[in-house]
């Protein structure tokens, strides 16, 4: 954590003349995505503080914004935070970008926003272009519950470990991958996960946008040896595991519904369903059930 006792003690006392940190998204490839609020925003604050001052350099030259830059990110990150934090604490209103998306999410940023945070700073977010949200809802996967792991711990066994922990989650899984390493990924999902439905989300909202469906092997496949541009891996939740039940107690069920007065047949269908298990076991269970009780 930064410690800037004397910044947050600065911030408190006079809360209302400190400036406020503006978290602000910034296209994932197409320039047309950025809000107009944010454009605004740049234009407003009085400092922006930039990933890599060249690459949010070139994005406010294409929209003829010309604001000091300052970098979170480069040599010396703690003293660059405490920094930006006194420049917050003197009044100047500063907004945060990152190279692509909602700045925090994956990137160095959320340092710089929790240091805001701890010290007592007012933050605004703004929304705006992530890659995530936009690979899930292009997966067409179920987006109702879902994880999202951002970039996988690099040593295989932590790795193999939580990517099994996130096939077990029973929900939608959200992975960033770098291009180099997208095949080795797969092929440890395609061990991991079998034929599990996969989809790689590649070069979003850019010339070349795809997004392959299919088994993690198929994308192999369809990637070809050298994969290049950013991507994204959405993963299917999977089947829900089925739970061990008895015959006695898929009978008690049956049993249940034709008091209510189901009929036998939609009795065992609606166990079968409930409870996920296959219809023929519910079956058998019910055979010396009567049709009617
Ligand atoms: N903060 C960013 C966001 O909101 O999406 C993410 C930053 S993270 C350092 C960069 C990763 O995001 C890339 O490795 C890739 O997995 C993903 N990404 C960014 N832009 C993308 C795009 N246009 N298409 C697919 N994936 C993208």
């Amino acid at each position: 954590m930064v410690e800037a006792r004397s910044i947050r003690g600065r911030a408190m006392r006079s809360r209302e003349n400190a400036g406020r940190l503006y978290v602000c998204p910034t296209p994932i490839g197409n320039l047309e995505d950025i809000t107009i609020r944010v454009l605004r925003m740049l234009r407003e604050v009085d400092l922006v503080a930039a990933e890599d001052t060249r690459v949010t350099g070139k994005l406010l030259t294409h929209f003829d914004i010309s604001k000091p830059l300052v970098s979170y990110r480069e040599y010396g990150e703690e003293r660059r935070i405490e920094g930006i934090l006194s420049e917050l604490a003197s009044g100047r209103s500063i907004a945060l970008v990152s190279d692509a998306g909602t700045p925090g999410l994956s990137d160095p940023g959320h340092k710089l926003i929790k240091a805001a945070i701890e010290n007592g700073f007012e933050i605004e977010v703004l929304p705006g272009p992530s890659a995530v949200i936009t690979a899930l809802v292009a997966s067409g996967l179920p987006t109702d519950s879902f994880v999202y792991q951002g970039f996988l711990p690099r040593k295989s066994g932590e790795r193999r470990r939580l990517l099994t922990e996130l096939l077990e989650s029973g929900r939608t899984v959200v992975l960033y991958e770098a291009p180099h390493r997208i095949l080795a990924l797969l092929k440890e999902l395609s061990d991991i996960g079998g034929e599990r439905r996969v989809v790689v989300a590649r070069e979003l909202t850019k010339r070349f946008e795809e997004v392959i469906r299919g088994s993690a092997q198929e994308i192999i496949e369809r990637l070809g040896e050298r994969p290049r541009g950013e991507m994204v891996v959405v993963i299917d939740r999977g089947k829900p595991r089925r739970k061990e039940v008895t015959p006695d107690e898929l009978a008690t069920e049956v049993e249940r519904f034709i008091r209510a007065g189901v009929s036998k047949k939609d009795a065992i269908s609606r166990v079968s369903k409930n409870l996920n298990q296959p219809k023929r076991a519910v079956y058998e269970a019910a055979k010396g059930i009567k049709a009617k009780l």
